[in-house]
């Protein structure tokens, strides 16, 4: 469980299978649930009433969102990584052969064809790759992107606050960092070599991303990896400590599934797509103005349908393999992080979700004050 959580496991799973449907509805109608509301909307009662949370989802995203949803997309610096988390295609003791990582001119030319989207938000992914892309790297390469792009976030290597900074005052202005699984010996098990094994330090990194100032601070769990109710309690636990501690960053939240990599993991506990919906439209009710993703490792139809009722920023169009937007078929037999469910274009993603009545947005940030 996370840390600071005053529950615990065992709390969890005795309360859980006693919440009756009669308490959801009750949660449901409140307008401002409290943590316990939050456990009501995980129950297994609440799996049976997935319309009604729906219906009340939506209305809580129209209320603090509209009908926007802002679409982005992933740029892949670099599948080299010296950690060996036994889920992901970039572990260390993956092939050397079927990596890449790009140089400055790669980086512009992919970033070009992303901005030929329409794209004005774009992510920056990399594998652990600190010889290759440091921090001096990172700060060239942002100042080379807000040319282009008015919102720059990162998910990549853990660092110090004054590097975070350093990328902060450069124009990054959000970070991405899942603390996959919040089970400690789980957690042990699953990232068994590298930096990235010291469970306490990378949520000391999340702490010091919001210390640095960055504006939007994104946490998830791997989903898949552990029972997913008790994982999303110590994920909400998490996201309410940060707002606590960091009140003027946005906390906000991604439920990535667990995809097939090349030479297998299978998921010890897999989520289905009810499962996983339930879990989305939870955090929806209970955390109104969180920023929520969701990424191509998910179906069209599922995205579309969580981007009308719950979901805020949507990916199109992602390529996890470095170089892969402007050389597809050359990058195909690299290494990508995770597989792409959802191949469709950025325009068809873009036309899907207008034709759901939903207004699809590049941009809804600018920095006006400060850096
Ligand atoms: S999850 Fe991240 S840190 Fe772990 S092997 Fe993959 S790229 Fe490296």
């Amino acid at each position: 469980m996370f840390p600071y959580c005053k529950l615990k496991e065992k709390d969890i799973l005795n309360y859980l299978p006693c919440v009756s449907a009669g308490q959801v509805e009750a949660s449901l109608r409140k307008q401002q649930p409290a943590f316990s509301d939050f456990l009501n909307f995980l129950s297994p009662a609440a799996a049976g009433m997935l319309d009604r949370m729906r219906e009340f989802s939506a209305k809580v995203k129209l209320r603090h969102f509209g009908k926007t949803v802002r679409l982005y997309a992933p740029l892949y610096i670099s599948s080299y990584c010296i950690n060996n988390c036994v889920y992901c295609a970039f572990k260390a003791s993956h092939s050397a052969t079927t990596r890449k990582r790009l140089s400055m001119e790669e980086i512009i030319e992919e970033a070009k064809v992303i901005k030929s989207y329409g794209m004005d938000s774009i992510l920056i992914v990399s594998g652990e790759d600190p010889k290759a892309v440091s921090v001096d790297f990172l700060v060239d390469m942002t100042r080379e992107l807000r040319k282009m792009f008015s919102y720059i976030s990162i998910e990549i290597f853990p660092m110090d606050s004054a590097s975070y900074r350093r990328l902060f005052e450069a124009g990054v202005h959000g970070l991405t960092m899942y603390q996959e699984t919040y089970e400690y010996e789980l957690y042990k098990k699953l990232h068994p070599s590298g930096p990235k094994s010291d469970y306490h330090k990378r949520l000391e990194f999340v702490a010091g991303g919001a210390e640095a100032g960055f504006y939007n601070i994104g946490i998830g769990a791997l989903l898949g990896l552990s029972d997913w109710r008790t994982e999303m309690v110590s994920l909400a636990a998490h996201g309410l400590w940060l707002r606590k501690h960091y009140w003027k960053s946005k906390i906000n939240f991604s439920f990535p599934r667990i995809t097939a990599i090349p030479g297998g993991y299978t998921p010890p506990s897999s989520v289905n797509d009810a499962e996983l919906e339930q879990i989305m439209l939870a955090f929806r009710l209970f955390f109104h103005e969180s920023d929520i993703f969701i990424s191509t490792r998910e179906p069209h139809e599922f995205r579309k349908k969580m981007a009308m009722c719950c979901a805020t920023h949507v990916s199109a169009g992602s390529q996890v393999v470095p170089g892969g937007y402007c050389k597809a078929e050359e990058r195909k037999s690299l290494l990508g992080q995770f597989t792409v469910t959802d191949q469709s274009s950025p325009e068809v993603v873009r036309d899907d979700l207008q034709s759901c009545g939903l207004e699809t947005v590049y941009k809804d940030w600018d920095v006006c004050i400060g850096a």
